[in-house]
């Protein structure tokens, strides 16, 4: 009985094996095969990342992109088999991430994507790569200091975020939140005076304020509200592209690139960052 299973089992596999064979065989072009197809020979591969994050994730209005993510989702794909011009970034808001990696949108995301055991029920992660902070972001001239300041204040997070959850079940519960779809439209907010403060990490808001139309407007609050652990973020079950991830990080990180995209993108918004976190070590 138990061996007519496993036969049945290891059939059903061969079937898919074949399948997927055949899958990979036709794809090609433009890297309709989730998110990527083959490597090298002008294939394509799609990678998500945020648009609107300073230093992290950055569309440039040449259409270039910039950013910390942007700089370790290059490495990784060049380790993968994909030159910088056979990538097609594509924008991965903090709402949509799992479906556009369920979907198969993209082959994996570089978004300020936060590993943690929710979201680990329907993707996986590499990683991590960096270790960032909850903080808050508010005018120079501000007295909100604590977490606790913000309870009766208006409050602006991101629908998706780990930074919006926290807000909501522990940090600041009466505060008035409004979420938006990126960060970007918070910054806005928080300019004109329609909310007193903007929390997500540390990351994020130093590279806001360092932005030469907010030089001198803005302050982060300097709290270290929670442990955010940037992963790479790949289908459910995509062993081998997140085996391939996590052995170009740490190639990443031992070749001192790691270092380089450090500086590049994080010298700027002088943000002090956290050292190169150990692949598969999740600070708790
Ligand atoms: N790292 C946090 C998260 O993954 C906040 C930043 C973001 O929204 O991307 O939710």
């Amino acid at each position: 009985m138990f061996t007519m299973k496993l036969r049945k089992a290891s059939a059903a596999a061969a079937a898919a094996l074949v399948l997927s064979l055949t899958a990979t065989a036709c794809g090609g072009g433009d890297g309709d095969n989730e998110g990527g197809s083959g490597s090298g020979g002008g294939d394509k591969i799609k990678i998500g990342i945020k648009y609107d994050q300073p230093g992290l994730g950055l569309k440039e209005p040449d259409g270039t992109f910039s950013g910390f993510d942007v700089d370790v989702a290059t490495y990784v794909a060049k380790e993968l088999g994909y030159d910088a011009d056979q990538i097609e970034f594509v924008e991965t808001k903090s709402a949509d991430r799992e479906n556009a990696l369920k979907r198969g949108d993209v082959k994996f995301i570089a978004a300020t994507y936060s590993i943690t055991d929710e979201r680990k029920k329907s993707v996986d992660f590499a990683g991590p790569y960096l270790l960032a902070h909850q903080d808050l972001l508010v005018k120079t001239d501000s007295d909100i200091t604590e977490a606790t300041d913000l309870n009766g204040k208006n409050l602006c997070s991101v629908t998706g975020s780990t930074s919006a959850e926290n807000v909501k079940n522990d940090f600041a519960p009466k505060a008035n939140l409004k979420e938006n779809s990126g960060y970007s439209e918070c910054i806005s907010s928080l300019q004109s005076g329609t909310v007193d403060a903007l929390t997500t990490d540390d990351s994020i808001l130093a590279g806001f304020a360092s932005q030469e139309q907010y030089k001198g407007q803005f302050k982060l609050a300097g709290l270290k509200l929670s442990n955010e652990n940037y992963g790479i973020g790949v289908k459910k079950g995509d062993t081998e592209t997140l085996n391939k991830i996590n052995a170009a990080l740490e190639k990443m990180v031992s070749s001192k690139a790691w270092d380089k995209a450090v500086t590049d993108n994080f010298g700027p918004a002088n943000y002090k960052n956290e050292p190169a976190p150990k692949i598969g070590v999740i600070v708790q």
